[in-house]
C-alpha cells in the first residue's frame, strides 16, 4: 500500500523487522514523499508546509538540507526584504532559511550581509511534499488524506493505534513496507 508513496527514513536497526518478539518500543517514523500540484487555495497565502517543500527543505542561503541541521537548528521562513523594511509576506519575498542564517540576516537585505539566495523565490505550482510522520496529528491527517489519499491515512492511523496497544503486527521486510522505527 505504501509502495511508491513512502520510503524508509531510518533503517539502522533491521533487527526488529525479523521477529515480533524482538520488537522494541521505538517511535514509528514513516516518510511520505510525493510530487504534488499545489492547489490554488494553498497558494493564496504563504504556509511553511509549501514554502519548505518549494525550497526542497533546504536553507536558501547556506544550502543545508533539513536533515543536515544540527541540534536546535530548524527551518524558518525568511522575508528577503524584511517586513520591518516594507517587505511583504508573498511567495516572491519569502525563502526557506535555517535558524542560523535567519538570525544572521536579521533585518538586513541579503546583500547587506554578504548572503545570497540560491534561487529567485516564486509562487509554487508543483512541489515535492515530504512528511516524516510519527503520530498523525489532526493537521497532518488533513494533508496526508489530501495529498496521499485516504488509504494511506487509514494505514498510518491503524498502525499507530496498533503500536500504541502493543499489537502492531509483525512487520514485513523493509523493502515491502516502508515502515521504520
Ligand atoms: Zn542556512
Amino acid at each position: 500500500m505504501f509502495e511508491h508513496k513512502a520510503e524508509v527514513l531510518e533503517a539502522d536497526d533491521c533487527r526488529i523487522f525479523r521477529s515480533a518478539r524482538e520488537r522494541v518500543a521505538a517511535p514509528l517514523v514513516i516518510r511520505l514523499k510525493r510530487f504534488v500540484h499545489v492547489p490554488r487555495r494553498f497558494r493564496r497565502q504563504v504556509t511553511n508546509t509549501f514554502l519548505f517543500a518549494r525550497d526542497s527543505y533546504r536553507c536558501m542561503y547556506c544550502g543545508r538540507h533539513k536533515a543536515q541541521l544540527r541540534g536546535r537548528e530548524f527551518l524558518t521562513r525568511d522575508h528577503v526584504v524584511p517586513l520591518s523594511r516594507g517587505g511583504e509576506n508573498t511567495w516572491e519575498n519569502v525563502a526557506t532559511a535555517c535558524s542560523q542564517c535567519n538570525n544572521r540576516k536579521a533585518s538586513h537585505l541579503p546583500e547587506e550581509c554578504g548572503m545570497h539566495l540560491s534561487r529567485k523565490p516564486s509562487e509554487p505550482n508543483y512541489v515535492e511534499l515530504v512528511w516524516a510522520v510519527r503520530r498523525v496529528t489532526a493537521v497532518q491527517a488533513k494533508y496526508v488524506a489530501m495529498f496521499y489519499g485516504d488509504e494511506v491515512l487509514d494505514a498510518l492511523q491503524r498502525h499507530a493505534e496498533d503500536e500504541q496497544h502493543g499489537t502492531a503486527p509483525e512487520i514485513e521486510p523493509v523493502r515491502h513496507l516502508a515502515l521504520v522505527s
